[in-house]
C-alpha cells in the first residue's frame, strides 16, 4: 500500500485521540483540538471561495498566535503552499518576499497591519488581505473573525496531494546575502517530524511554550510533531524574559526552543527575581541556531534546572539534522564532560545521513581536530530554491546538500561546528575560525559584540579583522585589543586591525552579517569564497 506522507495527517490524529484536550493557549484564549479543528475547515472553505488551489502561495505575516498554528493546517487541506514572513523585516523586504513568492492571499496580525498599509501599492500579486484581531473590514480588507464566521466547520473535502507536493515555501535568514526561498515537500516536513519527535521524547504530556517565532525555520517543525502528539502549545508573541517566565509557570510548561540570546535574557532575569524559578517537573530547553559556551549550557542546567540539548540545522533542511543529547554510553562521563559535550551540535538524527568531508569529499578523521564541510543526505532535503536553479545546483551536488558550514568531529562522532565556510579566514595556508578569534575578544571586558572578518593581505592573501562595539566609548584602543588576543592565542590567529563601530549589520533573526562588513575591504579583488 502507498499512502503519501502528507502533514495534514498530524492534525488528524489529535483530533481523533485528544478532541477534547486543550490544543492551544494564546492569552486569555483557549481551544481544544475539536475546536481549532472546526475553525481549520472553515479557513480551508474561505481560501477555496478565494480561489486558492493545489501550488498556490499563501502568505502569513503574524508572530506566534493561535491564528498562524490554524493557519498551517487551513492551508495545507486546500492544497496551498504556506509561506510565512519574518515580522522584523522591512517594508521593502516584505515586498520583495511577497510578490517573488508570487503569494496570492496574506494574513496579517493587527499589530502589524499599519506597516503593510504602507506597501499595499506595491503588491503585485496578492489580491485580498484578511487581518487576525480587528474588529471590522476596513480599507478594503477583511476582519478575520468576520471572514470566517460564513464558513461551514464541517469536514472540508481535501484537495488529494502527492508527498512530493511543496507544503511550504520558507525564506532563509538572509544572513549570506538575499534570502532565498526553499520549497519544502509534505514528505520532507512529515519525516523531519517524526525524526524530531523521537530525539526530543515528545509526548501527550508534554506543554510546549512557542519562543521561536513559527514563521522561522528553528520554530517551523514544532507545529507538526507537537501537533501529532496532542500536545497542548503555547504561544509567546513577544521575547520578553519576564512573560516568558510567567507563562512558564502559570501553564506548566514542560518544553521551549528558543535562540541563545532570549535564553541569556531569561537566566539574568531569574537571577533577579526574588524567588528564582526552578521547575519541580521535567523542563527541557531546545536551543537552535548557534554554538553556545559550555558556560552557557553549565547555567542553563545548574541554575534554571532545565535540559538542555542543542540541534543543529538550516532553512533547506526542514530544518534539523543534529542533536547533542548525551548517547547512553557517554553518561557515565563526568557532568562537565557533558556539558562540553552539549555544547558541540552533536550527531545524525534518524532519517539524515550527516557526514564532515574535505574537498575531496573524503570524510575527515574523527580527531576533534581536522576541519571539513558539512553535508547531510536525507528526504528532510528542500526540493530546490523557488525560481532559482542556480543556487539550488550549487547547493545539492553529487546527491548530497553542502551545507557550507564547517566542523570538525571528536572520537565519540559529535560534531563541532568551527564557522560558516564563508566566514573561515585563509591565512598563509591556515584555515582562522572567525568564531574563535571572536570568543577571544568576548573575553575583554570592555567588548559588547564583536564580528571578525577576512581582509585582504599582501603576504598573507587574508588575514583577520575585527569590528567591535564597546560597552563604553573609548572603553579600550584598537592597540589594547590587538595585544590581548596576541597574549591568548596563536599570532598568527589575532586580529591584524579592528573598526570600532557603534552597532553591528544583524538579519531580522539577530544574526550578524558579515558579508557587509566584509565587502568594503574586498571591492578591488576576488574572494575564492564570497
Ligand atoms: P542565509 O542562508 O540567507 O545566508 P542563514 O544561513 O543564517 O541565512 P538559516 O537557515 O536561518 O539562514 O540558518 C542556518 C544556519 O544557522 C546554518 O547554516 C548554521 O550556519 C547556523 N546554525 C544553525 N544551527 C546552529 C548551531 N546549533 N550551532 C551553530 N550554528 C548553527
Ligand atoms: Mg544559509
Amino acid at each position: 500500500m502507498h499512502v503519501p506522507l502528507v502533514v495534514t495527517d498530524f492534525l488528524d490524529r489529535a483530533v481523533q485521540l485528544y478532541g477534547e484536550k486543550t490544543a492551544v493557549i494564546d492569552g486569555d484564549r483557549r481551544l481544544t483540538y475539536k475546536e481549532m479543528n472546526g475553525r481549520v475547515q472553515q479557513l480551508s472553505r474561505g481560501l477555496k471561495s478565494l480561489g486558492i488551489q493545489k501550488d498556490d502561495k499563501v502568505a502569513y505575516l503574524a508572530p506566534n498566535t493561535l491564528e498562524m498554528l490554524e493557519g498551517f493546517y487551513g492551508v495545507f487541506q486546500t492544497g496551498g503552499v504556506m509561506t510565512p514572513l519574518n515580522t522584523r523585516l522591512k517594508p521593502a523586504d516584505y515586498i520583495f518576499i511577497l510578490n517573488h513568492s508570487e503569494s496570492q492571499v496574506l494574513f496579517v496580525d493587527l499589530s502589524l497591519y499599519d506597516q503593510l498599509k504602507q506597501i499595499k501599492d506595491h503588491l503585485e500579486t496578492v489580491h485580498t488581505i484578511i487581518v487576525h484581531g480587528m474588529a471590522d473590514d476596513a480599507n478594503g480588507d477583511f476582519s478575520y473573525e468576520k471572514w470566517l464566521g460564513q464558513f461551514d466547520d464541517g469536514p472540508f473535502d481535501r484537495e488529494p496531494l502527492e508527498e512530493t507536493d511543496i507544503a511550504s515555501l520558507l525564506y532563509t535568514s538572509g544572513t549570506t546575502g538575499d534570502p532565498k526561498g526553499v520549497m519544502l515537500s509534505h514528505r520532507s516536513n512529515y519525516l523531519h517530524a517524526l525524526s524530531t519527535m523521537h530525539h526530543l521524547g515528545v509526548s501527550d504530556r508534554d506543554t510546549l511554550l512557542h519562543v521561536l517565532p513559527m514563521f522561522h525555520v528553528n520554530g517551523w517543525g514544532s507545529p507538526f510533531y507537537y501537533t501529532a502528539n496532542g500536545a497542548t502549545q503555547v504561544m509567546q508573541r513577544e521575547m520578553d524574559p519576564a512573560l516568558i517566565l510567567e507563562n512558564i509557570h502559570k501553564e506548566k510548561v514542560t518544553v521551549a526552543h528558543m535562540a541563545p540570546t532570549v535564553l541569556n535574557m531569561i537566566m539574568e532575569q531569574n537571577a533577579h527575581n526574588k524567588e528564582p524559578l526552578k521547575l519541580e517537573q521535567d523542563m527541557r530547553v531546545v536551543i537552535a541556531g548557534s554554538a553556545p559556551p559550555v558556560a552557557f549550557v553549565k547555567r542553563t542546567e545548574e541554575e534554571l534546572g532545565w535540559k538542555f540539548i542543542q540541534v543543529y540545522g538550516m532553512t533547506e533542511i526542514s530544518p534539523l539534522i543534529t542533536t547533542s543529547q548525551i548517547r547512553s554510553e557517554h553518561l557515565d562521563k563526568s557532568t562537565d564532560e557533558q556539558y562540553t559535550l552539549k555544547a558541540k551540535v552533536g550527531y545524525s538524527m534518524i532519517g539524515s545521513s550527516v557526514r564532515v568531508v574535505n574537498e575531496l569529499d573524503e570524510d575527515v578523521p574523527w580527531d576533534g581536530k581536522t576541519i571539513g564541510e558539512i553535508i547531510t543526505r536525507s528526504n528532510n532535503v528542500m526540493e530546490g530554491y523557488w525560481k532559482n536553479p542556480d543556487a539550488t545546483s550549487t547547493t545539492i551536488k553529487n546527491g548530497y546538500l553542502y551545507t557550507g558550514d564547517m566542523a570538525n568531529v571528536d572520537s565519540e562522532g559529535y560534531i563541532n561546528i568551527v564557522d560558516r565556510k564563508k566566514d573561515v579566514i585563509i591565512s598563509g595556508g591556515e584555515n582562522i575560525s572567525s568564531l574563535e578569534v571572536e570568543s577571544c575578544l568576548y573575553d575583554h571586558p570592555a567588548v559588547l559584540e564583536v564580528a571578525v572578518v577576512s581582509v585582504p593581505h599582501e603576504k598573507w592573501g587574508e588575514v583577520p579583522h575585527a569590528h567591535v562595539v564597546l560597552r563604553e566609548k573609548g572603553g579600550a584602543t584598537e592597540e589594547e585589543l590587538i595585544a590581548f588576543a596576541q597574549e591568548k592565542m596563536a599570532r598568527f590567529k589575532a586580529p591584524k586591525g579592528i573598526t570600532f563601530l557603534e552597532e553591528l549589520p544583524k538579519t531580522a533573526s539577530g544574526k550578524i552579517q558579515k558579508v557587509q562588513l566584509r565587502q568594503p575591504f574586498w571591492q578591488d579583488r576576488s574572494r575564492t569564497v564570497n
